[in-house]
């Protein structure tokens, strides 16, 4: 049988694991297609997230 599923794949971006969460568990489609993960710290204040690779963007509710 040659049954090729297609899913939807998700960008990652190099520095984000999709088998891990990021550390306060917030991830963000980029404009650059990629999904990245806030790397700070669970919880944190201030409204700005932040991916290990560079990459922030603030909190929209
Ligand atoms: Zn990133
Ligand atoms: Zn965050």
């Amino acid at each position: 049988m040659s049954h090729t599923q297609t899913k939807p794949i998700t960008n990652w971006c190099p520095q984000a694991k999709p088998n891990e969460e990021g550390q306060c568990g917030t991830d963000k489609l980029a404009e650059d297609g990629r999904r990245h993960h806030c790397d700070k710290t669970p919880g944190h204040s201030d409204d700005l997230h932040s991916c290990k690779c560079g990459m922030q963007w603030k909190h929209m509710m």
